[in-house]
């Protein structure tokens, strides 16, 4: 769920922060999709220093393996169709895609792949959702979950 640096360049109005926001609001999108609880969603205005760009804050949930693995997975498939990257060329070396085949290691009923499927899926689905949500997310730095919905026109 949390965004490791992997690129130095980071300065206030820089495009990193916007690529970070497009990866938060994705992971927020498929947690409200999932109906999944979490309390905020956080975009540090100033990373520059920090090891991780932002994330979202939830609390321990039980949702099932390729629930989980999607809701890992849709951050950096976010962010490769933003840049217009493969996929797995972005999600390589992440601790989402770690984090995701972790989730999936115990349940032989799916693939890796088939959980990036998914995940590209909803995605693609959601697409100006979480723009809309990368931009406020960008404007204010934190959101709260009923900020969240109200950014997705979704009852609170
Ligand atoms: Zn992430």
């Amino acid at each position: 769920m949390r965004t490791r640096s992997c690129r130095a360049d980071v300065s206030t109005n820089d495009p990193q922060r916007l690529i970070t926001c497009v990866h938060e609001a994705a992971h927020g999108v498929a947690f409200v999709r999932y109906g999944l609880p979490f309390e905020r969603i956080v975009v540090y205005r100033d990373a520059s220093l920090m090891d991780e760009h932002g994330y979202v804050h939830s609390p321990r949930h039980r949702a099932p393996s390729l629930q989980r693995s999607i809701v890992l997975l849709a951050g950096p498939v976010a962010e490769a169709k933003l840049l217009g990257r493969p996929t797995i060329e972005v999600l390589q070396h992440t601790t989402d895609h770690a984090m995701a085949m972790a989730a999936l290691r115990h349940d032989r009923r799916y693939t890796l792949e088939t959980a990036i499927g998914a995940a590209q899926t909803l995605v693609e689905m959601h697409w100006q959702n979480i723009v809309s949500l990368a931009h406020a997310l960008f404007k204010r730095e934190v959101l709260s979950h009923a900020e969240v919905l109200f950014n997705l026109k979704l009852p609170r």
